[in-house]
C-alpha cells in the first residue's frame, strides 16, 4: 500500500523552523512519512519568509523550480496527484499573486491556519478540490503548538507568541503574521515539561518580540510590564520575566534562551534574572537597526541611540555577557551622518555578531510610502564598511 509522504523546505527564521517541525509532527500523526526526496513526495510544502526581498526571491525561484517535479511525477504516472503548498509569511504578502501566476501551486495557507494543512492536503490528493487558498488571520489552535516532533532531540523551540503589534515602519511581520497573540503561560509551561519528559534539556523561547509577552490574570498577582520603555504596574499582569522565572524553577532544564528582544521593552529585571541563574545563556540578541535618532524615529522603533547604549551598559554591567544585533543600512533618507551614528554604535558596543542588511522596500509597510532614495551603490558601500568593521570587532571579543 502506498504510504503518503511529505517534504518540507523552510526559509527564514527559527519561528518558521518550529512551524515546519510542528507540521511534520501532525502529518506523521496522520500516517505520512517524511522524505527529503521532493521528486517522490505527495505533499511538498515551502515555508516562506517575507522579511527581506532576498528571502522572497529565493523562495519564488525554488517554487518555480518545483514545476519540473510535478511534470516528472505526472509524466511517470498520470494518476499521481501532488500537493505543492506555499505557506508562511509569503502566503499573505504574495499568495494571491503566486496562485494566479503559478498554476502548479495548488495550496496556499497563512501562518495562522497551518493546523488545517493535513485536511487541505487530503482534499486535494483525493481529488475533492483542485486548489485551496486560505489567508485567514486568526489565533492558532493551541493543540498545534503541542505537536511533539523535533528535528533536534536535545533542544526545543517553544513559541510563546505569534505576530507583532509594534509596526516598525520597514517591517512586514504585523501584516503577514498578524497582531501580537499570546499563549497562556500554563500551556507554555506544559509544553516545556512535555519536552523535558522526552529528555530535552535546552529550551529556546520564540516570539517576534519576546519582551512584549504578558498575560493578564484576574487574581492578585503583582507584576511589572515595560511598555515603550515605561514601567506599567498592574497587579494582574504576568510578564515575560515572570514566565522565565517559572521556567527557571524547573530543575531538569539545563539551558534557556529566547529570541528576539526589542530594546524598547527590555527590562533590567530581565538582566538580573539572566545574571543570577546559571540556566540562562549570557548572550542577548538586541537589534538596534540604526544609530541615528532621526532614522530610528522614521523606523518607529521607540528608542534613541543614547537609550540603546544605556541599556547595553546595564546589560554589560549586570549580565557581563555578549550581544548580537541586526542593522539596516540605506533606509530612506539615510545620510552619511546618520550612517556614521550607526557605525559608532557598532564600534562602541562591540557585538559578538551583527547581521547587517541593505534596506529593501516591503509592500504595505509605512516606509514603503517613503522614496527609496539611497542608491544601490551607496547601500552596498555602507553595507561593506559595516561588514568589514564588524569582522575586525568580532575578532577582538
Ligand atoms: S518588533 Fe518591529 S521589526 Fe520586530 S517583528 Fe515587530 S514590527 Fe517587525
Amino acid at each position: 500500500m502506498h504510504r503518503r509522504s511529505i517534504a518540507i523546505v523552510t526559509f527564514g527564521c527559527q519561528m518558521n523552523d518550529r512551524d515546519s517541525e510542528a507540521l511534520v509532527g501532525i502529518f506523521l500523526d496522520k500516517g505520512y512519512i517524511l522524505t527529503e526526496d521532493i521528486y517522490q513526495a505527495d505533499v511538498i510544502l515551502v515555508n516562506t519568509c517575507s522579511v527581506r526581498k532576498h528571502a522572497e526571491d529565493r523562495a519564488i525561484s525554488f517554487i518555480g523550480s518545483i514545476r519540473k517535479i510535478i511534470e516528472y511525477r505526472q509524466g511517470k504516472n498520470n494518476s499521481l496527484r501532488s500537493v505543492v503548498g506555499l505557506i508562511g509569511c509569503m502566503a499573505r504578502s504574495r499568495g494571491e499573486e503566486i496562485f494566479k501566476k503559478m498554476p502548479h501551486v495548488n495550496l496556499i495557507c497563512s501562518s495562522a491556519m497551518l493546523y488545517k494543512l493535513p485536511e487541505y492536503a487530503e482534499e486535494i490528493l483525493k481529488g475533492d478540490k483542485d486548489r485551496i487558498i486560505d489567508l485567514e488571520d486568526n489565533k492558532r489552535e493551541e493543540w498545534f503548538y503541542h505537536s511533539p516532533f523535533r528535528f533536534d532531540k536535545n533542544h526545543a523551540y517553544v513559541v510563546i507568541s505569534t505576530g507583532c503589534s509594534n509596526y516598525c515602519s520597514y517591517c512586514v511581520v504585523p501584516y503577514v503574521r498578524g497582531e501580537l497573540r499570546l499563549r497562556d503561560p500554563q500551556d507554555i509551561i506544559e509544553e516545556v515539561k512535555k519536552n523535558i519528559s522526552l529528555g530535552i534539556k535546552k529550551i529556546t523561547l520564540l516570539g517576534q518580540n519576546v519582551n512584549d509577552y504578558y498575560y493578564i490574570y484576574s487574581d492578585n498577582y503583582s507584576g511589572v510590564r515595560i511598555l515603550g520603555g515605561e514601567e506599567i504596574k498592574d497587579k494582574n499582569i504576568f510578564s515575560f520575566v515572570d514566565l522565565l522565572k517559572e521556567l527557571d524553577k524547573i530543575d531538569e532544564i539545563e539551558e534557556i534562551d529566547f529570541i528576539t528582544s526589542h530594546p524598547k521593552n527590555t527590562s533590567r529585571d530581565l538582566f538580573y534574572l539572566m545574571a543570577n541563574s546559571k540556566k540562562f545563556k549570557k548572550h542577548l540578541h538586541l537589534p538596534f537597526q540604526s544609530g541615528s535618532d532621526r532614522i530610528l524615529k522614521l523606523m518607529n522603533r521607540g528608542y534613541t541611540k543614547d537609550k540603546y547604549l544605556s541599556l547595553v551598559d546595564d546589560f554589560k554591567m549586570i549580565v557581563k555577557g555578549t550581544l548580537s544585533t541586526d542593522v539596516i543600512v540605506g533606509f530612506p533618507t539615510e545620510t552619511e551622518d546618520d550612517f556614521l551614528h550607526t557605525k559608532d554604535v557598532l564600534e562602541k558596543v562591540k557585538f559578538k555578531y551583527a547581521y547587517i542588511f541593505k534596506y529593501s522596500v516591503r509592500q504595505n509597510t509605512q516606509s514603503a510610502k517613503l522614496e527609496d532614495d539611497v542608491s544601490q551603490g551607496e547601500k552596498e558601500r555602507r553595507h561593506r564598511i559595516l561588514l568589514e568593521l564588524q569582522k575586525r570587532l568580532s575578532l577582538s571579543i
